[in-house]
Formats: structure tokens, C-alpha cells, sequence
């Protein structure tokens, strides 16, 4: 769906993204790991138009990809709410610019803030909330998007344990029912296992692609099964 071939980015004398080569298969989920600061976010900004590459070659469908489009449904790693608007509002957004109407995306939304333990704060703004309850409003105005792909920049940085793994069984159960294509950022190899069916490790700035796991099927069983039988042994 997404090929990404040879792209290289620089800010000036600092090279960031060095003949970067990846593929997402249709309805596949990809995950990126990298240590900070390789340019990992500079990959997702030029994919959502944000900014540009200064080579190489991006198709998405197998056509060139173009600025806008409405390809993606992006959480960006920082600052994803509007702080004017209140956290229900901050969710529908993602429908809105659909066309959908406030109300009618209201409706659609308001049952997902008890999944995503935000219930009672659907009248709140942003700067009432933790930042993990923020990153949570974000990942929710991301997912209920209907679009072609998902990209997700670090959607679990700010959460305790518990949560995030709340939150990565809510997305594995909601693509494997809906089975759209996502492309993830993460630090955490053992949630990339788990979610992905193949991961791209990149080196340090200048980024490329350092190996490519495929994940063999039968995918490893949860996190959560994990971690208690880690504890477990
Ligand atoms: P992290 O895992 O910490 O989020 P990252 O892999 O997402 O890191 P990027 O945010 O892509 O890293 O940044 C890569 C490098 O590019 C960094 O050294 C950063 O300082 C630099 N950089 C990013 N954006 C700009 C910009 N607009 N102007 C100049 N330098 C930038
Ligand atoms: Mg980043």
C-alpha cells in the first residue's frame, strides 16, 4: 500500500534520513523501532505533507503520493489536541473534517471515552488531563477515522504500564476486526512483536533500515499473557 524507497531528508549540515527504504502491505501492521533522535518523526512528517524529502520516492496505491490527501489518520508523537476545544470535541474532530456532523460524530465517539477510561471528562479540556489521558484522547480521535492507513508516533509513550497495555489490546482487537493498515512508532520491541507482522529497525541518525523482521504466525499471545509468564517463571 505504502513503498517508501531511497528517501533521504536533511535540516541544513544535519542529515537525517539517509536512502530510507520501507514497505506496508495492505492491511499489514508495521512497526518502526529507532533510537531518539534517528528521525523517525521527520519519516511521519513528511508522510502527512508536514514536510518534505529532499530524495526519493514515496507511492502510496502505487501512484505517487500527493499533498492533501486523505490517506492518513495521523496521532502525532506531541501537542495532537486543540487546547481551545474540549475532549470530546478534540475526539470528533477526526469525523468532522470527514464532513461528519458534531452531533452525529458525538454520538459515535461518546460510548469509546469508557474503553479508553476517559469517561467523565468527555466535558474537559486538555490542560485539565495527565498526559497520558491526553495521549489516550488522541489515540481515540485517531482510531475512530476512517482512512486508508494509520499512523501512530509513539501513541504509548506517556502511559503506566497498565494502561498501555490496556490500550495495545484495544488496538490489536480493533485491527483484527476492522483490519486496517497501520504504521507504528514505537520504542518498546516487546509491543512491537506483539502488534506487528513485520518491524523495521533503523540505525541512528542518518536513519536507514538496519534489519527487517517478519513476525512468524501464529502471532505471540498478548502482553499481558506475557508479562505474567515472565512473572511466572
Ligand atoms: P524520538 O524517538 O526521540 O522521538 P525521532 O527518531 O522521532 O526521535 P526526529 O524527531 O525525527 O527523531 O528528529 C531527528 C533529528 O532531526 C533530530 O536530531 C532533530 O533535532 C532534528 N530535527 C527534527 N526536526 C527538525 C527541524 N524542523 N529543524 C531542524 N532539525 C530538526
Ligand atoms: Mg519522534
Amino acid at each position: 500500500l505504502l513503498s517508501i524507497s531511497d528517501v533521504s531528508k536533511n535540516f541544513g549540515d544535519l542529515q537525517v534520513l539517509d536512502g530510507l527504504s520501507l514497505d506496508v502491505a495492505p492491511q499489514s501492521f508495521v512497526s518502526v523501532l529507532g533510537p531518539s533522535g534517528a528521525g523517525k518523526s521527520t519519516l511521519f512528517k513528511i508522510l502527512t505533507g508536514a514536510d518534505r524529502a529532499v530524495s526519493g520516492t514515496i507511492n502510496f496505491g502505487g501512484v505517487p503520493l500527493t499533498f492533501p490527501n486523505t490517506h492518513f489518520a495521523f496521532m502525532p508523537q506531541r501537542d495532537a489536541l486543540m487546547p481551545w476545544r474540549r475532549l470530546i470535541d478534540n475526539v470528533t474532530l477526526g469525523l468532522e473534517v470527514q464532513g461528519m456532523k458534531r452531533r452525529d460524530a458525538r454520538k459515535q465517539v461518546e460510548p469509546l471515552f469508557e474503553t479508553f477510561g476517559l469517561k467523565g471528562f468527555e466535558q474537559h479540556y486538555p490542560q485539565a488531563l495527565s498526559g497520558g489521558m491526553r495521549q489516550r484522547a488522541a489515540l481515540m480521535r485517531t482510531v475512530v477515522q476512517q482512512r486508508d492507513m494509520l499512523l501512530l508516533d509513539e501513541p504509548f509513550g506517556a502511559l503506566d504500564a497498565l494502561t498501555r497495555t490496556s490500550m495495545q489490546r484495544f488496538l490489536e482487537a480493533r485491527w483484527e476486526k476492522e483490519r486496517w493498515t497501520a504504521l507504528l512508532i514505537t520504542h518498546d520491541v516487546r509491543e512491537a512483536v506483539f502488534l506487528s507482522d513485520r518491524i523495521y529497525v533503523l540505525s541512528p541518525r542518518p536513519a536507514k533500515v538496519l534489519r527487517t523482521f517478519d513476525v512468524p504466525l501464529p502471532r505471540p499471545r498478548s502482553l499481558a499473557d506475557m508479562a505474567s509468564a515472565e512473572a511466572r517463571a
